[in-house]
Parts: C-alpha cells; structure tokens; sequence
C-alpha cells in the first residue's frame, strides 16, 4: 500500500513524520525490528520528517542530522517500542562498514524500531517487509512524501 503527500514546510513534514510513528503498532513476537528506509536527495527533509517522528514516540531528546555520528539509539518510555534507532548511512561506504554497528542485532531485535537514512548503501542487509518513505523536492519548500507499507 502506498499513501502518497506533499508538504508545503517543514513543520508539515514534521506531522507527517509524528503521524505516522503514532499509528504503528510492533510486530508480532519473534519477528524482528519494525524497518523504516527513508530516500531521497541530501535536505529533502528526512532528517525533519524523524524529529517529528521522534516526538510522535515520545523521545524528549533533539534528533540531530548526524555528520560523523552514523548511528543515535533512544531508549523508550512509552508505547509499543523498546528502543529507537536513528541511522544515517551517507557516509557508508563499504556495506561491510555496517558490521561493528552489529547491525544485524539491532534489526532482529524485537521491540526496536529502526529508521535508516539512506537505506540503499546498506540495501544487503535490510529485509524485504521494510516499511520506505521517498522524498522528492518539487519547487520551493514543496515536498513530494510517500509512505509505501511493506509487501508482507
Ligand atoms: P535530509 O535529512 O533529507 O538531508 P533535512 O531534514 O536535514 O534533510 O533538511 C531539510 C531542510 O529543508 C531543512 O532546512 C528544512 O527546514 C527545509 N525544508 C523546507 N521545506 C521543507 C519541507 N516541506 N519539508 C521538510 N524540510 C523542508
Ligand atoms: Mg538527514
């Protein structure tokens, strides 16, 4: 399924990135991390759309566009989720890179909720049921942001 917006600012993206954090629910026991692969060209706003989402869980914190940092997790207080992950993968080069993060943990882990910033350098390692947000810049402040619900 696939749910097609356009924000006209940043504070629209941010809602629509609280939004949809309130409407998820964890999968089921034993199944893994919920994914969330986030595309789109350097300040199309995926960075704002998580800082919405961010609050959306709960998480007090301020989420940061990470410049060395490629990885921030948030431990949760409330809701369906045990931990939030934050990762932005631009500067990934090696899909291998992606080993001493144990990466492989954090997205089997039940109860994590992941959301990956650049998800195509590290596109070996993520699951097909991935929930993607892409991001399209149109004019101005314009945002073309589409939501496609993993095939499961
Ligand atoms: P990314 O993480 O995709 O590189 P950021 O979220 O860090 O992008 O940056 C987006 C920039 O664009 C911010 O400076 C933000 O204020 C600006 N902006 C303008 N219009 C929008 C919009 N509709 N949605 C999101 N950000 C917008
Ligand atoms: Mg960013």
């Amino acid at each position: 399924m696939q749910v097609k917006n356009t924000t006209k600012n940043h504070l629209e993206t941010r809602i629509l990135g609280k939004e949809l954090a309130e409407g998820l629910s964890s999968k089921e026991e034993g199944v893994g991390a919920v994914i969330i692969g986030l595309e789109g060209d350097l300040g199309a706003g995926k960075t704002t759309f998580l800082q919405g989402f961010a609050e959306g869980l709960g998480v007090k914190d301020k989420i940061l566009s990470p410049t060395f940092v490629i990885m921030n997790r948030f431990p949760l207080k409330k809701g369906p989720f045990k931990d939030f992950y934050h990762l932005d993968c631009y500067r990934i080069e090696r899909e291998e890179d992606m080993a001493i993060l144990e990466f492989k943990d954090i997205i089997s882990g039940e109860g994590n909720i992941v959301c990956i910033e650049w998800p195509e350098k590290v596109k070996g390692y993520l699951p097909k049921g991935m929930i993607k947000v892409r991001f399209k810049i149109l004019e101005g402040d314009n945002r073309e942001i589409n939501i496609e619900y993993g095939k499961q």
